[in-house]
């Protein structure tokens, strides 16, 4: 059986751990591979090569770093297609949901190679009579990114891109669940020309985490995953002197307002409930329906869209499936004990997903689209995260108590709204407490240039990830503040006791 090693220093290097964890082909049931499980030694052994590689590459200049991430683009074209394939056998995900997860990763490569542009910094001319300001933005030197197992090349991308652009080196841990694509990028990265150690792949558990939030040679970690773990990477990364940004997970809600297109909002929350088996942070999982009439007709619409829906493995040779597997057969069972907590405690399951048995892949970790109608907010459904294609549909009288119920949740990522009216959209993109708004928009994921993070508890630290956070998160800002005197023979300087203050 294969087994997927580390990629530190420029090479493929085996891990001596002896602890391993089982890669799967979520469609099959079939375990296909197997991942190293690294120790805290090949971990700072990691970190070495990136501190290592770190001086040369912080000084070489972001036109170069540039063309190197020009390059890594066209080779990520080049590749979609065998990408993908590894995104959907070990994800599950249909090949087109994968090559779209690839392209939004691709975007932030896009925008890191306009990085001699973004790390201009600023410059004051004449800030006093012959004094100038200018700042430079400095690379930091390691960084760390921790990332899940839902989006295996676009989250990692969402972070090295732009890491590296700005100068700094980079040492990646990857899922355990789905690990191939982050050796694959490595060695996409080393073909444009990336010198050895500047990026570097660990894969493993807790024991790898735990050397990158602690190790004094990492300068800043990014992490993207579930709330409890994103809460202990930043509190033990920020009490180990680094930066951290830290994004947890979602719960997010759409409201239909009566006056919404019934039939836009229909297919627009089918795709973002549904899609990628509800197993991505920016899932619709509750539709909260203005009016009971509302709520009638969007439930009877949803009920026919799922009746033709097609869940099956991620790569087939006819029409694609529209919906694949999930990750593995325990987060089956766990989904399937969500839904049987949403019945004990009173909601009505419409569409049940338990029993779905798919023909030729009886193995495989399939969970078929579930409805549920008159959920409320003490049931354990309505405030959990369940990670899987379980829609609930909440009813309320009216705007300001749907506003109200986004609210007082626990979890901030994105959210949107379905209606006509301009005035009620507007003021719902003020007013609502999410990092992420969609009018009219099913899944508000900003596109590269912006930035893209939740509030509440779906984050942790004050910078989100790509777009201007980005490239402040990976860059320490330094203010210089010069004078050249016009002739130094000239000038008597007396010294100056207070404040310096400008004129
Ligand atoms: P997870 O939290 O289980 O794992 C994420 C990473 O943390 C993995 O690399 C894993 O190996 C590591 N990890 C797990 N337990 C750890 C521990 N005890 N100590 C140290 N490291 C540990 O998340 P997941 O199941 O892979 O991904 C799904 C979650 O990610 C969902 O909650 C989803 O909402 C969230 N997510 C959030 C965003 C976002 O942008 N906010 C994006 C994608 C996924």
């Amino acid at each position: 059986m294969e087994t997927i090693q580390n990629f530190i220093n420029g090479r493929i290097s085996e891990s001596h751990s002896q602890r391993f964890a089982p890669v799967f082909n979520p469609a099959t049931g079939e375990q296909t591979r197997q991942v190293v499980l690294s120790s805290a030694q090949e971990t700072a052994e990691a970190i070495a090569a990136a501190d290592q590689a770190f001086a040369a590459w912080a000084k070489t200049s972001p036109l170069k770093r540039a063309r190197i991430m020009f390059k890594f683009k066209a080779l990520l074209e080049a590749n979609t297609d065998r990408l993908a394939r590894i995104i959907s056998n070990e994800h599950g995900k249909v090949y087109s949901d994968a090559v779209g997860e690839l392209t939004r990763g691709l975007e932030v490569v896009e925008f890191a190679c306009g990085i001699p542009h973004l790390q201009k910094g600023e410059h004051s001319a004449n800030v006093g009579t012959g004094v100038d300001s200018h700042s430079l933005m400095q690379p930091l030197g390691v960084c760390a990114g921790i990332t899940p197992f839902n989006f295996p090349a676009m989250v990692p991308m969402w972070m090295f891109p732009i890491a590296l652009a700005t100068g700094n080196t980079f040492v990646l841990k990857p899922s355990e669940k789905d690990p191939s694509l982050g050796m694959a990028l490595a060695e996409l990265l080393q073909e444009a020309g990336l010198p050895d150690g500047v990026f570097n792949v660990v894969n493993g558990d807790k024991e790898a985490v735990d050397v990158l939030l602690t190790d004094a040679r990492v300068q800043a970690v990014s992490f993207v995953g579930s709330t409890p773990i994103a809460e202990y990477i930043y509190s033990t990364a920020s009490a180990h002197g680094k930066r951290c940004q830290a994004l947890g997970g979602a719960k997010n809600h759409c409201i239909l307002m009566p006056d919404a297109d019934l039939d836009m909002a229909a297919n627009a929350i089918m795709g973002a409930a549904f899609g990628a088996a509800g197993e991505r942070c920016m899932a619709l999982s509750v539709a909260v329906a203005v009016g009971d009439e509302t709520a009638d007709k969007l439930v009877a619409k949803l009920r026919g869209h799922i009746d033709a829906m097609r869940v099956g493995p991620g790569i087939v040779d006819g029409p694609e499936n529209d919906m694949g597997p999930v990750i593995s057969e325990q987060h089956k069972a766990k989904i399937c004990d969500y839904i049987a907590s949403g019945v004990e405690q009173g909601a009505s399951l419409l569409v049940d997903g338990r029993d779905l048995s798919v023909a030729g892949y009886e193995q495989g970790y399939f969970v078929g689209p579930t409805l549920f109608d008159n959920v409320s907010p003490e049931m354990t459904i309505y405030q959990e995260e369940i990670f899987g294609p379980v829609l609930a549909v909440v009813r309320v009288p009216d705007y300001q108590t749907a506003l109200e119920l986004i609210n007082r949740h626990e979890y901030g990522n994105g959210t949107a709204i379905f209606t006509r009216d301009g005035e009620t959209a507007r003021q719902f993109s003020e007013d609502v407490w999410a990092g992420m708004v969609g009018l009219n928009v099913p899944i508000p994921v900003p596109m590269a240039f912006h930035s893209f993070g939740g509030w509440k508890r779906s984050v942790f630290g004050p910078l989100n990830v790509h777009g201007n956070d980005g490239v402040r998160f990976y860059t320490r800002m330094k203010t210089v503040t010069s004078r050249w005197p016009a002739s130094v023979r000239l000038e008597q300087h007396a010294s100056a006791f207070t404040m310096p203050t400008m004129d």
